[in-house]
């Protein structure tokens, strides 16, 4: 039976589960518009990424992993500012309404909603390709958002988690034949599976970073071109700083290591796209705090290089020898 626009929104949408209440939300789902009080003091963050079909994941996906993916990766940029969470808007264009698809997709929005305190304020609901349009809003002490520019030569270049996993899960997912999967375990199809589709959230490791990262950013390009941003951000009198890389501290996962061609691992954790870990640049003087603050929070906080003050990025190898390294992340539109 078919279900009516506004059924449909009742049943997955403005539901208790996701659509919960929650102190900052004046008003939610119903109205024309949502309400959110910004807390006294606090400054609105606000980030939208659209994931489309056969674009940002396979045909087929997975609703219930696809829904946590595409409010992962928003929580991946409120993370990077050092945002809290507010709630979510989101726009759901798709070809038709499916019931059980809607089914999962709504409980898998739920589960990270609520595990991460961001509820469902409101969105959109139209028939046309599969599209997926999430708007997270998030709140930052005033004037404390980490941002990209700040950095400064000498800082220190830091890493949370692991890089290139869900790139390498993506060549898994593709068969390409620079990943190994013969034999694979289901401990390993799980781990990339969780890489892909639910990487970690970041948002308490952005918020403890906030008075110690002089800039910020989450990996979504892959680090060598995110970390470009950066550089590019903080020039200062015309002046756009550089990076060192020391490529024996990449911090990439057992399975990675296993899995994806010897030849192939230092160029993939380094432009892999989709990693959504946060890549900050600490000065001296915080180093040690926030390495403690990410302790704390048993989070894996690798310092993976150093600003510097000649432009360019180069990798250090393990023996000392020096690469200068083009950028090479996910560009839309560069390939025709
Ligand atoms: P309008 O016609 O005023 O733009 P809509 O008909 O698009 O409003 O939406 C009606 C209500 O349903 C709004 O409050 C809107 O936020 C909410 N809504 C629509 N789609 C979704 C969705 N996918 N998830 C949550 N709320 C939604
Ligand atoms: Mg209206």
């Amino acid at each position: 039976m078919a279900l009516t626009e506004f059924e449909l929104i009742r049943r997955y949408f403005a539901t208790s589960t996701l659509a919960f209440d929650s102190p900052d939300v004046i008003l939610g789902p119903g109205d024309d518009g949502a309400i959110i009080a910004v807390p006294p003091g606090q400054q609105l963050v606000m980030s939208m990424d659209t994931l489309n079909e056969a674009v940002h994941f396979p045909s087929g996906a997975d609703p219930f992993l696809l829904a946590q993916r595409c409010l992962l990766v928003n929580l991946s940029d409120l993370a990077a500012m050092g945002a809290e969470p507010l709630g979510f808007t989101l726009a759901l264009s798709m070809p038709q309404a499916e019931a059980g698809w809607l089914q999962a997709f709504s409980e898998g929005l739920a589960e990270i909603a609520v595990r991460e305190r961001c509820p469902l304020l409101g969105g959109d609901t139209t028939k046309g390709p599969l599209s997926v349009t999430i708007q997270a809003h998030g709140s930052v002490p005033a004037g404390q958002a980490i941002l990209r520019s700040g950095a400064r030569p000498g800082d220190a270049i830091y890493v949370t988690g692991q890089l290139g996993d869900a790139a390498a899960a993506l060549w898994w997912m593709l068969k390409d034949e620079r990943f190994d999967d013969t034999l694979m375990d289901g401990a390993e199809e799980q781990a990339l599976r969780q890489a892909f589709y639910q990487p970690e959230s970041r948002i308490q490791a952005g918020i403890a970073l906030r008075y110690l990262a002089s800039a910020g950013l989450d990996i979504s390009d892959g680090l060598a071109s995110d970390l470009q941003h950066i550089l590019q951000a903080s020039s200062k009198d015309g002046r756009v700083p550089g990076a060192e890389l020391y490529a024996d501290k990449l911090p990439c996962s057992e399975v990675f290591r296993q899995r994806v061609r010897p030849d192939q691992q230092e160029a993939l954790a380094l432009s892999g796209g989709d990693d959504y870990e946060l890549c900050v640049c600490i000065p001296p003087h915080a180093e040690q705090t926030a390495c403690d603050a990410m302790q704390q929070l048993d989070i894996a906080f690798t310092r993976i290089g150093e600003v510097t003050s000649t432009a360019g990025l180069v990798v250090v190898g393990a023996d000392g020898g020096r690469s200068a390294l083009q950028s090479a992340g996910y560009l839309h539109f560069s390939h025709p």
